[in-house]
């Protein structure tokens, strides 16, 4: 029977790493997949996270399975962490939480969940969103939508055709929002916008749904979760898929969390023996190790401490890393206006090229980037600033 099965194109990031594995030149530049790196080029464990793991290593004592939920302990440290601390929606008991395998897990989790409540319920993606969304979300049966979000001309966000979009949106449909550092575009609500679209959910009955991947590179943990905090206040019903692939450096552990807020207690017992059959019937029960590492830093104030500097770090050097970007390129061109990159935030920004000149720089520099000129700002290092910004401005002239 699998003689039956084409073979399919490699996935365009997935792709796009292994040509830069197999690329000799000795400057190529790795500005596509969404890791991020420090200034020596490497993605490192970070040391509250190693810290934890020895703690951890010490500690553990049996290697019997954990529950559908996850590891025990983790969900309340987790609850802290998104919706912060006394937030009526938890008080409330309205808020059920489980550890998924990593942020896709938690969107695929959660696209079955709704796929229980209401089969095939449309919901509405940012144009251009995270690749990714559309098979986690389609292939579980949702009908996907778009609302207008980042225009590449201005380089913003399209506001008043997203609100024009979305107050058009059927009650009952659900809206996928990035918490945080949008993913391709770096474009993020402000806080004005956040209050806006919180309205729009209440008066329109939308469910908002929001993928929060990059908690902490943005302005800061409690800043980026500014929206998604500002909506469980605001409806009903919301729905959270949180990673800790990023802002714990946890990638492969696979660490993630499902959150969802209920109108009232009932329904949410309801929604969590749902929610359990649903992982269930997955993958049985999520990998304990990254949710335990998790579970350990946040609940040792100084593993918290530690942790919280490391990220701010980290934050820090991508902004750093933006403006350094802006002012290379600056200096060596004045036809472009490339001042956005450095209000943009998180991993990602769209330079701005036509697959062309994506291509030319690929070919002729080594440097890997999606065809939608989509860099990921932490591939930069200072030492590789001068031949990357040479290299963007020599193909927007030729
Ligand atoms: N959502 C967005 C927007 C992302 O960028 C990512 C990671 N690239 C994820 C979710 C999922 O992250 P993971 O499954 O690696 O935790």
């Amino acid at each position: 029977m699998f003689e039956s099965l084409p073979l399919l194109p490699a996935d365009p990031i997935l792709g796009l790493s292994a040509a830069f594995q197999q690329d000799t030149n000795p400057n190529k530049v790795d500005l596509g997949v969404g890791v991020y790196k420090n200034d020596a080029g490497v993605t490192p464990v970070m040391a509250a996270v190693a810290a934890a793991e020895r703690l951890r290593l010490n500690l553990e004592n049996t290697k019997a399975y954990t529950s559908p939920a996850g590891y025990p302990g983790a969900n309340n440290a987790v609850v802290g962490l998104v919706y912060g601390t006394g937030h009526t929606a938890v008080s409330d008991n309205r808020v059920r939480t489980i550890q998924t395998p990593g942020g896709c897990g938690a969107l695929r989790v959660a696209a079955e969940f709704i796929q229980r409540a209401k089969p095939g319920a449309t919901t509405w993606v940012s144009t251009p969103t995270w690749a990714n969304h559309i098979p986690l979300l389609g292939s579980a049966g949702l009908t996907l939508r778009e609302y207008p979000y980042y225009n590449y001309a201005t380089h913003s966000i399209d506001f008043d055709a997203m609100v024009a979009c979305l107050n058009n949106v059927p009650a009952g449909d659900l809206v996928l929002l990035h918490a945080c550092c949008h993913n391709p575009s770096g474009a993020d609500l402000s806080r004005e916008q956040w209050q806006e679209v919180a309205r729009l959910a209440q008066t329109r009955g939308f469910v908002p749904f929001v993928d929060m991947a990059y908690q902490g590179f943005g302005e800061g943990l409690d800043e980026d979760a500014y929206g998604i905090r500002l909506l469980a206040e605001s409806v009903p019903e919301l729905i959270i898929a949180a990673s800790f692939s990023k802002n714990f450096g946890l990638y492969r552990e696979r660490a993630g969390t499902l959150s969802l807020v209920f109108a009232n207690e009932t329904q949410a017992n309801a929604g969590m023996s749902q929610l359990l059959s649903v992982t269930r019937g997955l993958y049985s029960m999520p990998p304990a190790h990254g949710s335990a590492i998790v579970d350990i830093i946040l609940h040792n104030s100084g593993l918290t401490r530690q942790w919280q500097e490391e990220l701010g770090q980290m934050r820090q050097r991508i902004q750093n890393l933006r403006a350094e970007l802006v002012s290379a390129l600056n200096q060596r061109q004045g036809e472009r206006d490339f001042s956005f990159i450095a209000h943009e935030r998180g991993m990602f920004s769209f330079l701005g090229l036509s697959v062309e000149q994506v291509h030319r720089l690929k070919n002729e520099f080594s440097i890997y980037m999606t065809d939608t000129s989509r860099i990921s700002v932490a591939g930069l290092t200072t030492e590789k600033m001068a031949y990357v910004s040479q290299a963007i401005v020599n193909v927007l002239r030729a």
